[in-house]
This record gives C-alpha cells, sequence and structure tokens, in this order.
C-alpha cells in the first residue's frame, strides 16, 4: 500500500483522482478548504505551512503527491489569488514534502496544469515567469490589475515549466521523486460550470474544439493521474501530458 498526497480532493479532478487510488487499496490523505483530512486554506503562506505540517503529522513516508487544489480565472475573481494558489499553492506542497518524498525511495509528483497554456492565445507570460523566480510578492503585484483569464493560463505554464526545469535537477530526479505534469482541456466539473456560466469565458469554453465532441470526465484525468504516480511511467521525467479529446492536435497540429 503506497501514501498518496492530493489537494484539492474535496471535488471534480482531485476528488475523482483520490477516489481512484482508494480503490487501488492506497492510502490517500486529502488536503482541502473543506471536507479534507487536513483542512487548509493554500492561497496563503500560514494555510501552506498548516497544509504541510498537518500531512508531516499523518505520514514519514510519501510516495506521490497530486496538488491539485486551483481557482479559475473568471470575470471578477481576483488575480493575484489565482497565482497565489495555482501556482505557490502547489509548489509550496511539493516543497513542503520532499523529505517525505524523499523518505520513499522512489516517489511521484503530478502537477495539474491546463491545456489552456497552448489552447489561449496571448495569455500572461509576466505571470509565468515571475511564478518560476518562486517571488509571489512580484508574481502577485504583476497579475494583481490583470485580466484573470489571461492570468490562470500563465500559472498552469508556471506550473508546467517549473516540473521540466525541476525535475530534471540531482535536487529530484536524484532523491528518486519525478516530476511531470497533466494538461486536461474542458473537464466536466465545478470549476468549468462556474467558466461555461460566465458571460465574457463561457462563450469562448463552449467553442473549444474537441475531437471527440465532449467534455472529459474527472475519472478519465483520474486515470492518466494514477498511471504517472505509478512505477509504470518510471520514464517520465518533467513531462506534460495533454489530455484533452484532441484539442491541442487540432489547434497545433504540426507540434512536436
Ligand atoms: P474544482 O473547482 O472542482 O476543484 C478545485 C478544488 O480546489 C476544490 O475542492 C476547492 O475547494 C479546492 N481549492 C480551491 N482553492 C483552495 C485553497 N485556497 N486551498 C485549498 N483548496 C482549495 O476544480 P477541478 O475542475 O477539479 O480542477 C482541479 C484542477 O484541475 C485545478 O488546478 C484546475 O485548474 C485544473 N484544471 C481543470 C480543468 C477543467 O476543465 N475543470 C482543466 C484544466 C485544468
Amino acid at each position: 500500500m503506497k501514501t498518496y498526497v492530493v489537494s484539492g480532493a474535496a471535488s471534480g479532478i482531485g476528488a475523482a483522482t483520490a477516489a481512484l487510488l482508494r480503490e487501488q487499496g492506497d492510502r490517500v490523505i486529502t488536503v482541502d478548504l473543506r471536507d479534507a483530512d487536513v483542512v487548509a486554506d493554500l492561497s496563503t503562506a500560514e494555510g501552506r505551512a498548516d497544509a504541510v505540517a498537518g500531512v508531516q503529522n499523518l505520514t514519514d513516508v510519501v510516495h506521490g503527491l497530486v496538488p491539485c487544489a486551483g481557482i479559475v480565472g473568471v470575470a471578477g475573481a481576483d488575480s493575484a489569488k489565482i497565482v497565489s494558489v495555482n501556482f505557490f499553492g502547489a509548489v509550496a506542497l511539493v516543497r513542503g514534502l520532499k523529505p517525505q518524498l524523499a523518505a520513499a525511495g522512489t516517489s511521484s509528483v503530478v502537477l495539474i496544469a491546463s491545456n489552456s497554456i497552448t489552447g489561449m492565445p496571448n495569455w500572461r507570460a509576466s505571470t509565468a515567469e515571475l511564478c518560476l523566480t518562486e517571488d509571489e510578492e512580484a508574481a502577485r503585484a504583476d497579475a494583481a490589475d490583470a485580466d484573470p483569464l489571461t492570468v490562470y493560463p500563465g500559472t498552469k505554464a508556471g506550473l508546467a515549466w517549473w516540473a521540466r526545469r525541476e525535475g530534471v535537477t540531482e535536487a529530484w530526479i536524484g532523491q528518486g521523486t519525478r516530476l511531470n505534469s497533466v494538461a486536461p482541456g474542458s473537464i466536466d466539473s465545478p470549476m468549468t460550470e462556474q467558466l461555461l456560466a460566465d458571460p465574457e469565458v463561457g462563450p469562448l469554453v463552449a467553442a473549444y474544439p474537441s475531437a471527440i465532441n465532449r467534455m472529459g470526465r474527472p475519472e478519465e484525468i483520474a486515470a492518466l493521474v494514477a498511471f504517472l504516480l505509478s512505477d509504470a511511467s518510471s520514464l517520465m521525467v518533467g513531462a506534460v501530458v495533454y489530455a484533452d479529446g484532441g484539442t491541442d492536435a487540432m489547434l497545433h497540429p504540426n507540434a512536436p
């Protein structure tokens, strides 16, 4: 039996991931604002410290970590908070639980990016760049007055690139921890319901091309996450795996 940590596990993709891992017979420690083993607010440094300490109180060993908690960029959303939750809330869990991931011998981290990185035009590159410096105040200040719709993909690009850069370093792969990310397309979850209800973003999301002509299900992302957590994906390091019903392939047929 392995021990996994999943944030954002009270809803959507995180809930489906926690359920699948438990069905596999593994132990799952959940982190969320509600209905979780560790209730913590990942938007603040204090909340993140509580989350890490809460997990550490429950286990010395973490075989896999899925920082899934995220908030969406709809009209009126707090752009600085999107930066704090989506990027810094995820990276703080990975960094904070590094000793417990090392204690597993081999371990795997699956970050949740988004296919908006390649699917959405003109997103805020400075958000990704500043996230990668890990200077939260600078990243928040830059995003504060920006359109949340353009900030969200910036945080997700930041996560995917962070996993690529860090994933190949001695600090991570040297301790046996693989960092990868998945880039889901539109997934039928409460987050997407919020997006579809937004007068500005809703029509754009509804018009997103998909070769399978339907949204994805949280369980379909959970299955990919479970594979990336498992030893079956042992060759995958720093990968960004799109799971979007063909959206990325349709928009970028010649991309590698
Ligand atoms: P969701 O809204 O159903 O679930 C998000 C979860 O994160 C909730 O349980 C919420 O309570 C938790 N959360 C939010 N803010 C938090 C905070 N400050 N501290 C702790 N927990 C917090 O969303 P979802 O669709 O399941 O999305 C999960 C992840 O997948 C997110 O990172 C999202 O950006 C990403 N994603 C979703 C889609 C999609 O179409 N739904 C597509 C690409 C990527």
